[in-house]
C-alpha cells in the first residue's frame, strides 16, 4: 500500500496511471501532477468514473523548479515518482527526489533544452548520492528504452553466455488517418529522428547522415517495412552493461509520406531549437510546430494496425552460434479501448507501472541510479504479459540482420 507521484498527464502519464489504478492493492493513492492540471483532471476523472478508484488527485506544477516538486512532495509524501513529463524535467525532479526522500522512475534520459543531445551521463552522476540516502532511481522504464533492455537482459541471463550482436527492432504499422502526427510528444520525437545515425562497432560509435543506412525487415504480423538506422539512448547503457556486445544498432520504420513531411520541416526551418524573434516576441519554430500538430495523446481514436518491437539478437552458448528474437505487438485498437490513447503510449505506460510496482514489491530496489537491464528481468517478463504487453521468442531462426 503506497502512495505513487505521477508528473505528466500527457498520452504516457494517462497510461501509467490507468495502470496504477488498476492495482489498488499497490498504488494505494495517485496524485497526477502536470503544466496543465485541466488535463490531470480529465484523466483523474476518467480513472475514477471507469475504475472505481478513487483515491486519486490532481496538482499544477512547474518541474523544472526543484522547489516546485519538493514542495509537492513533502505534502503528498509518494514513495516513488514516475517521471513522465519531459526529459527536460529529469534532472530537476531527481534533484527533487534527493531533497524529499523519494524513489524515481522515467522513460526517457535527460536532455538539455538547448541542445538536442541526450546521453545518461547527467544522470548516472547522481549514483553515489542516490546510493547514500538510500534511493533507488530506475532510469528508462518505457518501452524502448525500457522492456528492450529487460529483453536483452533476459537474453543475457538465460540463453547466451555471450551477446556478440544486438538490433533493436521497432515498427509502427498503425494509422492514425493524420497526414503528420508523431506518436509521442512532438517536439522529443523530432529532435530524436532528426539527429545523425550512430551505432557502436568494435568498442567505438560509428555516426551516419541521418537516415542514412536502411534494410527491409519482416516483422511479425505486420511484414516487411523499411527500417532506418537511428541513435537511440538505450544503447548506451546497454553496450556498457553487455561488454561482450560487438554491434548494437537499432531500425526503426518510417512511412515515405512521414520523411517527405520531416524533410519539409527541416528545410523550412521548423525544426529549430534556437530561439527567434517573432513579432517581438522569443519563440522556439520546434516548440510553435508542437502546438499546431495533432497532441499525439488524442490520436488514439479510430487509430487502427500494430506495433512491434523487439531484440534480434546472435551470440555464442556453450560454445554454439545462436540467434534469438525476442518482441511484442501492441494493437492500437486495444490500447485505446483499455485507456483512451494509442499503443506507443500504452508500451511506454505499461513497463513504467511495472517497474514501479516491482520496486514497491522490493523486488527492483537497489539505491543507486540504474538502468532496466540492472534489474532482474525475469519478475517483469513474468507480469509484462498480463500487465497487457504478451512478449514472443524464437531461437535459431534466421535474424535477417
Ligand atoms: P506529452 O507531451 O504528451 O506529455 C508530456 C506531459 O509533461 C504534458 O502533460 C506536459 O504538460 C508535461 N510537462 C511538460 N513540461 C512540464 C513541466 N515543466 N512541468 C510539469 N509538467 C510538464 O508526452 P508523452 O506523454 O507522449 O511522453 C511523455 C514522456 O515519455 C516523454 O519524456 C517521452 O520522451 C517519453 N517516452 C518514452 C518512450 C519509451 O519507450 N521509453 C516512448 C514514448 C515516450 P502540458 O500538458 O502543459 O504540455
Amino acid at each position: 500500500m503506497s502512495k505513487v507521484l505521477i508528473i505528466g498527464a500527457g498520452g504516457v502519464g494517462r497510461v501509467v496511471a490507468y495502470k496504477c489504478a488498476m492495482q489498488p492493492q499497490i498504488f494505494s493513492e495517485i496524485c497526477i501532477a502536470s503544466r496543465t492540471e485541466s488535463k490531470c483532471k480529465e484523466i483523474a476523472n476518467d480513472i475514477k468514473k471507469e475504475l472505481k478508484y478513487q483515491t486519486i488527485s490532481t496538482s499544477q506544477i512547474n518541474a523544472d523548479l526543484v522547489n516546485e516538486v519538493v514542495d509537492l512532495m513533502d505534502n503528498f509524501k509518494p514513495v516513488i515518482v514516475i517521471n513522465v513529463a519531459l526529459p527536460y524535467q529529469d534532472l530537476p525532479i531527481m534533484e527533487a527526489c534527493l531533497k524529499s526522500g523519494v524513489h524515481y522512475l522515467d522513460t526517457a534520459n535527460y536532455e538539455p533544452k538547448d541542445e538536442a543531445k541526450f546521453e545518461y551521463s547527467w544522470q548516472w552522476k547522481l549514483h553515489d548520492r542516490f546510493k547514500e540516502k538510500g534511493l533507488t532511481a530506475i532510469l528508462g522504464c518505457g518501452f524502448d528504452p525500457g522492456v528492450t533492455g529487460v529483453f536483452t537482459a533476459r537474453a543475457a541471463k538465460h540463453i547466451f553466455d555471450e551477446i556478440h550482436y544486438l538490433d533493436i527492432v521497432d515498427c509502427n504499422a498503425g494509422d492514425h488517418g493524420k497526414a503528420f502526427a508523431t506518436n509521442f510528444n512532438p517536439e522529443i520525437n523530432i529532435r530524436e529522428i532528426t539527429q545523425k545515425g550512430k551505432y557502436f562497432e568494435n568498442g567505438q560509435w560509428v555516426e551516419t547522415e541521418p537516415h542514412e543506412i536502411s534494410e527491409v525487415i519482416n516483422y511479425p504480423d505486420i511484414g516487411p517495412k523499411k527500417s532506418y538506422l537511428i541513435y537511440h539512448e538505450e544503447l548506451e547503457s546497454l553496450v556498457k552493461n553487455y561488454p561482450s556486445i560487438k554491434r548494437a544498432r537499432f531500425w526503426m520504420t518510417f512511412g515515405d509520406e512521414y520523411l517527405t513531411h520531416l524533410r519539409v520541416i527541416q528545410n523550412i526551418g521548423m525544426a529549430g531549437i534556437k530561439p527567434i524573434t517573432f513579432k517581438g516576441q522569443k519563440i522556439i519554430p520546434l516548440e510553435f510546430l508542437k502546438a499546431v500538430l495533432p497532441d499525439p495523446g488524442d490520436l488514439g481514436s479510430g487509430y487502427t494496425g500494430q506495433t512491434s518491437i523487439g531484440c534480434r539478437i546472435k551470440g555464442i552458448k556453450d560454445g554454439r552460434f545462436k540467434t534469438y528474437y525476442i518482441w511484442n505487438n501492441c494493437h492500437h485498437e486495444k490500447a485505446f479501448n483499455e485507456t483512451k490513447t494509442q499503443g506507443v503510449s500504452y508500451t511506454t505506460g505499461v513497463p513504467a507501472s511495472l517497474g514501479a510496482e516491482l520496486f514497491l514489491k522490493g523486488i527492483w530496489k537497489n539505491p543507486g541510479v540504474w538502468n532496466v537491464e540492472n534489474f532482474n528481468p525475469d519478475p517483469f517478463l513474468d507480469l509484462l504479459g498480463e500487465r497487457g504487453l504478451p512478449w514472443n521468442e524464437e531461437i535459431d531462426i534466421d535474424l535477417e540482420l
